[in-house]
């Protein structure tokens, strides 16, 4: 049987450190504070809302929240972002995307100043995530896949990583971060060739499709490392991966539960980007 790659070790460890570094800035009278945007009231952004609110509370970051209708337009959008750029008490800044008004979230991803970007949303975030310059963050689902296998100790270098999905949130980055720590990755996506082959070939395998439990046996690497990004809902009407996890569970080494597994790293790894923003001002400032 598989190892589980569960996230609340992972997230329990980085809130723990976390939890250190915002009480080192508020010594210095600095609280790390987050602006979340929420357009509309859909309930996966509520969902992670919630849970993102509880781990702000755990690291001491603070929450400001800007709620629009769901037809609020480019304007009211764009006049919530020019706020939250000139509050200096906001280190950084959470919009829930994608937007039903593709000009209004197109318009916010070009507003938002890029030190609050905190969530790889800006072209300039992406840029350095692209370029290795470690200038920028990378959206945090991401970010959550890199702690997770750094908590696990899962070793990168040299390694054949496939990543199927490449998408700007989660395939693209995540594959630049694992070809950052010296993977040999291989980004796959609909058209792809011969998927399954491509995936059984490889030592680590990240799923970021939207596709219930599409990964079946067929592509599980024999003793290999699966880490499942997808979240979504089965015929059952229970939440499940991309990745059949009865079959990674049987034939790989170690594999993501969902839920449970990158999902449960992504709102730490939410507030240690808050935490970050706010100790390169309080440098800058120094
Ligand atoms: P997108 O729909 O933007 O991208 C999906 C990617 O999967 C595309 O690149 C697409 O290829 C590829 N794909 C789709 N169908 C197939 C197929 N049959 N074979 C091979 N590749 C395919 O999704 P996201 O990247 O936004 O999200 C991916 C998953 O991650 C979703 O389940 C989402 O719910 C989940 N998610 C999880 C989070 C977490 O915290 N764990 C946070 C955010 C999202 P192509 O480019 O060719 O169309």
């Amino acid at each position: 049987m598989a190892e589980l790659l569960k996230g609340a070790p992972a997230a329990k460890a980085l809130t723990e450190e976390l939890l250190l570094r915002s009480q080192a800035l508020s010594e210095k009278g600095i609280t790390p504070a987050l602006a979340i945007v929420r357009v509309g009231e859909r309930p996966d952004d509520i969902s992670y809302e919630t849970g993102a609110l509880k781990r702000c509370e755990k690291t001491g970051v603070a929450v400001r929240r800007f709620l629009l209708p769901e037809d609020a337009g480019i304007d009211e959008i764009s006049k919530v972002i020019c706020e939250i750029n000139e509050d200096e008490s906001i280190h950084g800044c959470l919009m829930f995307r994608p937007l039903k008004d593709k000009a209004a979230e197109a318009e916010a991803c070009r507003l938002l100043d890029p030190a609050k970007d905190i969530d790889g949303m800006t072209d300039g975030s992406l840029a350095a995530v692209f370029k290795g310059s470690g200038a920028g963050y990378a959206p945090c689902t991401a970010s959550a896949v890199m702690e997770l296998i750094r908590h696990y100790g899962i070793e990168l270098k040299g390694k054949k990583v496939v990543v199927v999905g490449r998408s700007l949130v989660i395939g693209k980055p995540v594959s630049m971060l694992l070809q950052k720590e010296n993977a040999t990755v291989t980004m796959c996506h609909s058209k792809t060739a011969d998927l399954k082959a491509e995936c059984r070939n490889a030592d680590i395998l990240v799923a970021a499709i939207g596709r219930a439990e599409m990964l079946d046996k067929d592509y599980i690497p024999e003793q290999g490392t699966v880490i499942d990004v997808g979240i979504n809902v089965n015929a059952d009407g229970k939440l499940c991966g991309d990745v059949r996890f009865e079959d990674a569970e049987r034939a790989a080494a170690a594999v993501t539960p969902v839920p449970g597994g990158v999902g449960a790293v992504t709102t730490a790894v939410l507030c240690k980007h808050v935490i970050e923003a706010a100790e390169i001002k309080a440098a800058a400032k120094a």
